[in-house]
């Protein structure tokens, strides 16, 4: 048989980048697939094949693949120049529009992904309160800062008692004083994640939370447990930092609006940037006052080369005026579309699995209940494989999915694309039933 061309590039790929990729995200078995361009709700690959896309790089893409008006705004700016050594209107009129989403955000910072907002919030919470540790929940993903990594990996051999979770190294080599800076805490668990709270009183300058973890199954957090962490942070001088990396996109003001608990930092990205790399750091001005260098020296320093530059920031400004209260609800509502016609899919196929998700996210599990927490959320090697398996279909059938069976909608889709990629999931369901 001829080589496919996606073939033929994972060759060249494996030749010059190791495991042939700059992000790991991207590789698939055999080989990966590579785009040769995308429309709206559509991704057209190097064979000429067309999908649903419902990863839009993991969820950065809210509007879809090259809307005409994010298009037309980053070209006017591409011909004015890129990246400056000076400041921009552009990055005011930003921060501006940012600040204007959600009255926690008072003041807002730009860096360059998710990874580094999320570093820099952990760092400005220590600069704050003049504390070194950080307090995580178990398994939930932050990018790749090493005190924010911690704990992902953890499995049944490694991840310690329930009322201890162990501080569990993602790369090796990773320092052991990293390791003891992180206390990791169960997810929804009010009374265990207050014990390992309480332990850790003095020395915590934070509590990082997900509102809506994906690596824990998209299941929200209840309102009791991070009512519980706003209360406990308070009361012991640390500061309640919410990752709204992917959930941003769940309400007009961030999936913190479904609770009665306001942080006082939090970590932005991904649909921020209109398509284009960024991460943001948004919260109340006293606490963004350690990154202020007007006063004297700033408790904590924050640089970086392309942060805010006028690329990105005219691409997410013009995203997110496009991403208005009336967008977010149309979008909200095709998220509900979505998880009850896969719900209905499961019915038909008669097959032991659920769906989790709320908003624009959807996560179908393998399972016939949703997890519960990490340790529930976890696979085992066998059940991995049966998911990419059942990934592969959909990916076959005519949908590009995140590998965790995870979907994140885009306003260029319309019922259409929601019934379209619920057949699909049927098809698949059915296909790996006699596996189940
Ligand atoms: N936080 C969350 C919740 C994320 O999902 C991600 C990326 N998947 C990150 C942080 C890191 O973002 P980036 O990949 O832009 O560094």
């Amino acid at each position: 048989m001829a080589m496919t061309r996606s073939a033929g590039l994972f060759e060249r790929a494996k030749a010059v980048m190791p495991g042939g990729c700059s992000r790991n995200t991207i590789l698939r078995k055999p080989y990966p697939i590579y785009a040769e361009r995308g429309e709206g709700s559509y991704v057209y690959d190097v064979e000429g094949v067309r999908r649903i896309d419902f990863g839009n790089n993991v969820a950065s893409l809210i509007h879809g693949h090259a809307h005409p008006a994010i298009v037309a705004a980053v070209g006017e700016q591409l011909r004015n120049g890129t990246a400056f050594t000076v400041g921009t209107e552009t990055e005011i009129e930003y921060a501006e529009l940012i600040t204007s989403r959600n009255p926690s955000f008072e003041r807002v910072r730009f860096v360059n992904s998710g990874t580094e907002a999320v570093m820099a919030s952990l760092k400005a919470a220590r600069a704050f309160t003049g504390r070194p540790k950080i307090a995580k929940v178990e398994g939930a993903y932050h990018g790749l800062y090493d005190y924010a990594e911690t704990s992902q990996t953890a499995k049944p051999g490694n991840w310690g008692q329930p009322d201890r979770p162990s501080s569990v190294a993602v790369a090796r080599g990773t320092p052991q004083n990293v390791l003891d800076d992180v206390v990791v805490i169960p997810f929804n668990d009010v009374e265990r994640a207050l014990a390992i709270l309480d332990a850790n009183r003095d020395q915590l300058a934070c509590v990082l939370i997900d509102l809506l973890p994906h690596r824990i199954g998209v299941i929200p957090a209840s309102q009791a447990f991070v009512r519980a962490l706003r209360r406990w942070t308070e009361k012991n001088g640390a500061l309640l930092i919410f990752d709204e990396v992917i959930t941003f996109r769940s309400t007009f003001e961030g999936a913190q609006q479904w609770y009665d608990a306001q942080p006082d930092i939090t970590a932005l990205g991904k649909m921020i940037g209109g398509g284009f790399p960024v991460g943001g750091i948004a919260g109340r001005a006293h606490v963004m006052e350690v990154m202020n260098p007007l006063n004297g020296p700033a408790p904590f320093p924050l640089y970086g080369t392309f942060s805010a530059n006028p690329v990105t920031m005219t691409a997410g400004r013009t995203a997110m005026k496009l991403y208005d209260r009336q967008a977010v609800e149309r979008l909200n509502s095709l998220g509900d579309r979505a998880r009850t016609l896969i719900g209905e899919a499961i019915k038909v196929a008669d097959v032991p699995a659920c769906v989790t998700g709320r908003g624009s996210m959807f996560r179908i599990h393998l399972s016939a209940d949703a997890p519960e927490g990490y340790r529930q959320a976890y696979l085992s090697p066998e059940k991995a494989a049966l998911l990419s398996r059942f990934v592969g279909h959909l990916f076959d059938g005519g949908l590009l999915i995140v590998e965790t069976a995870t979907g994140f909608l885009s306003t260029a889709m319309s019922e259409q694309e929601i019934d379209d990629m619920a057949s699909v999931v049927l098809k698949a369901l059915r296909k790996i039933k006699p596996y189940l």
